[in-house]
């Protein structure tokens, strides 16, 4: 019986989410930028599977084995633009205000979307940097070089994988949504607080051609709390389950929307992301997570097992206990008004 229990215990996490790490992650840097390796280093030991002792009830194991996931750029990317990202690199030139490179920088973001082609392939937690869904085909900016989870779903997509992508990072996520934009292999769902960066991602982006209605965009109010944001996404997931019926869903992991991040002005607290988690495992199979933003080192990490316990139906023994936020009157109407907008503009395709 106590050989049983490794082997029993090594089967159910063969079930859960678990994170894929690589320590490369760390050598991308820049002195004084939010984005910076700090936000890894955070979780712990991630070499020794020691994600912080608060959150050691976490089973979720880490693994490694990553592959440079060089040879997966060409499903978004042209060659102009590779060995743009690559000799900008080479030079420690930024790619804009926002966007800097080191000379490891090719290689990390490389690794990066070597880990979420693994995550898509197992449905893991690809804890990466840089983070990706601002990067446009043919923009880096917000960050974000590669538009890893965008890569993933092309590979998908290839295998004939139908996907949506969730993406409740704070901010929008302009790029995946420019890179889908157009097709229905791949439907879109962002909420984010508007007005904020990159500035797009109101309710009248609904794609267009094959692609129209597969771009769904909630923008949120600022200060928006738990309450409205995780009310929506349970309207609006078991439908999007049963009418667009997805073989695979993607996730674009960001917590800047927490209400501590520096970034924004969400109102959100561990609840929202746990909460996200359970929905998503109470409808789908195969789910798999790639880390985008969320700038409070010091909550990052309870954000991302918050959110990893309700994926993986772990009883929640978050060590912040944070209460569950209101949203204020005013906030609620602006956000109510909004939600009516996107109905509207969604002319009755999809049920929610
Ligand atoms: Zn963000």
């Amino acid at each position: 019986m106590q050989q049983l229990l490794p082997i029993l215990r090594r089967v159910l996490l063969f079930f859960k989410m678990n994170f894929l790490y690589n320590k490369i992650f760390l050598e991308h840097k820049a002195n004084g930028h939010p984005e910076r390796p700090e936000r890894l280093l955070a979780f712990g030991d991630l070499e020794q599977a020691d994600i912080l002792t608060n959150v050691r009830n976490l089973h979720s194991q880490v693994r490694g084995g990553i592959e440079n996931g060089e040879k997966y750029l060409n499903l978004v990317y042209n060659e102009e633009y590779i060995e743009n990202i690559k000799n900008a690199s080479a030079k420690e030139i930024n790619l804009d205000a926002d966007t800097y490179t080191n000379n490891k920088s090719y290689e990390v973001a490389c690794y990066a979307v070597g880990a979420a082609i693994k995550a898509a392939k197992q449905n893991d937690f690809a804890l990466i940097r840089p983070p990706g869904h601002h990067a446009t085909q043919n923009k880096a900016m917000g960050f974000c070089l590669f538009n890893n989870i965008a890569i993933a779903c092309k590979w998908l997509n290839e295998r004939g994988k139908k996907v949506f992508v969730i993406d409740f990072d704070g901010h929008h996520g302009n790029g995946t949504q420019e890179i889908f934009y157009k097709i229905d292999k791949v439907l879109f769902l962002s909420i984010h607080q508007f007005p904020a960066y990159p500035g797009t991602g109101r309710v009248n982006e609904i794609g267009e051609g094959k692609g129209k209605y597969y771009t769904i965009n909630i923008p949120a109010p600022p200060y928006t709390s738990d309450d409205l944001f995780v009310d929506i996404l349970s309207k609006i997931i078991p439908v999007i389950r049963e009418q667009y019926k997805p073989d695979v869903v993607a996730v674009s992991a960001g917590f800047d929307g927490h209400k501590d991040d520096p970034l924004l002005q969400l109102n959100l607290t561990l609840n929202s992301y746990h909460e996200i988690g359970k929905l998503l495992s109470r409808n789908f199979k195969n789910i798999f997570a790639c880390l985008e933003g969320g700038y409070n080192i010091e909550v990052l990490p309870h954000c991302v097992s918050a959110f990893l316990m309700g994926i993986n139906n772990e009883k929640s023994k978050l060590k912040f206990n944070e209460q569950r936020t209101m949203s204020a009157a005013n906030v609620q109407r602006e956000f109510e008004s909004r939600i009516k907008d996107l109905r509207l503009r969604h002319d009755g395709f999809w049920d929610f």
